[in-house]
């Protein structure tokens, strides 16, 4: 059978053992006669997967007893109206630090909402790195801190979090590396992520909140509102049922690999065959990210001249690899290796990388 080796940046590659699991039960689940997609969201059958998914998220990221776990809609991009709209009370204001474009798009919401401030920022230096937690100077009145824990685009990655303390809750878009490493929940307000990257595919977001900032406030749309949705346990209106169930399935092959720690170690590995390809490459590839900053989720790269891109890229697809191409926004190139991208493929990846040096360092030395 054919699989690509897939470095999509999202949606992504998923477990081929999910997919095969999705594949046997598609057309009779839980015994019901009845497709997924079939199924009432009301029905017993259902509920069982729903609340299988948050507990297996629960269980697989430790999180403690005063928060919560939302399954909602909207994606990662919802959620940077409804922080804002449920916390951002007003006299205060909400800090932000800028990490590259997902926390500039969070803050343009946030500004809709009420006041910000940004508290640090590598914008100046093109996204290349993450401020040193301790240069992070909170406001007084913030109402909250918000950070991007991995960039998708510039391939930046937090190491350590700020401590904000109980009253100042640290708001999290984990999007691209929820479930890739250990995290103390408890330094946390709200961590949110888009499923479609490291959870299952697109169409449902986690949203992970301690419980004392799920208030009640009638202003507020009721499919804004985290309050409702905690009420009725992400059952308000009808969830993405067949996302949701894949999301079930990723979050007990997690398991089946030994948790978040043993997945963590992976990641660690696959990132370091690739960014030693840059490494040992003589300055052939570039890595955009400062070493101590760099994902292990998203490996941004660029090659010495723009035909040496192009001509990289095309090469790369045509020995079967997908979704190189950095982010249109910048250009580039990027291996995005999320939990479900197997080493082989990084290993494959580097290997190619090296010939492609080769090669075109060779046809270049022709032609002088
Ligand atoms: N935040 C980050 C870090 C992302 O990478 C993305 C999407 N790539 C988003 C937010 C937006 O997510 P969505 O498309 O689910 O709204």
């Amino acid at each position: 059978m054919k699989r690509a080796r897939n470095f999509n940046a999202g949606p992504a590659a998923l477990p081929l053992e999910v997919l095969q699991r999705a594949q046997n039960e598609w057309l009779n689940i839980e015994d019901s006669g009845m497709s997924v997609m079939e199924l009432s969201h009301r029905s017993s059958e259902f509920e069982k997967i729903h609340n299988h998914a948050i507990q297996s998220l629960k269980d697989l990221m430790e999180i403690p007893e005063n928060y919560e776990v939302l399954l909602l809609q909207g994606g990662a991009s919802l959620q940077f109206s409804m922080i804002p709209m449920n916390i951002l009370k007003d006299g205060k204001r909400a800090d932000y630090v800028l990490t590259g474009s997902w926390s500039e798009k969070a803050l343009k919401e946030a500004k809709k909402v009420g006041e910000t401030a940004v508290v640090a920022s590598s914008k100046d230096e093109q996204y290349t790195f993450i401020p040193k937690v301790e240069d992070i100077k909170l406001n007084d009145d913030a109402a909250y801190l918000h950070i991007t824990s991995n960039n998708t685009i510039y391939g930046t990655q937090w190491k350590d979090f700020p401590e904000t303390g109980n009253n100042i809750p640290l708001v999290a878009d984990m999007s691209s590396d929820i479930l890739s490493k250990k995290i103390d929940i408890s330094k946390f307000g709200i961590i949110y992520a888009g499923a479609q990257k490291n959870l299952g595919p697109s169409g449902i977001t986690v949203v992970i909140i301690r419980k004392d900032l799920i208030t009640d406030n009638d202003k507020i749309p009721s499919m804004m509102n985290y309050s409702i949705h905690s009420k009725n346990n992400s059952l308000y209106n009808t969830p993405p049922t067949l996302a949701i169930y894949l999301l079930s399935l990723v979050l007990d092959w997690a398991k089946e690999q030994g948790g978040v720690e043993k997945i963590a170690e992976i990641n660690e590995e696959k990132a370091k065959v690739i960014y030693d390809a840059i490494d040992g490459s003589d300055g052939f590839y570039k890595g955009h990210a400062l070493p101590d900053s760099r994902s292990l989720m998203n490996v941004t790269f660029t090659l010495p001249s723009k035909e040496a891109e192009v001509q990289f890229l095309k090469e790369v697809k045509q020995a079967g690899f997908v979704g190189l191409n950095g982010h249109r926004s910048i250009g580039g190139c990027r291996a995005s290796i999320y939990n479900a991208v197997p080493l082989s493929h990084c290993q494959d990846l580097a290997d190619f990388m090296k010939k492609f040096q080769e090669s075109y360092k060779a046809t270049e030395a022709q032609t002088l």
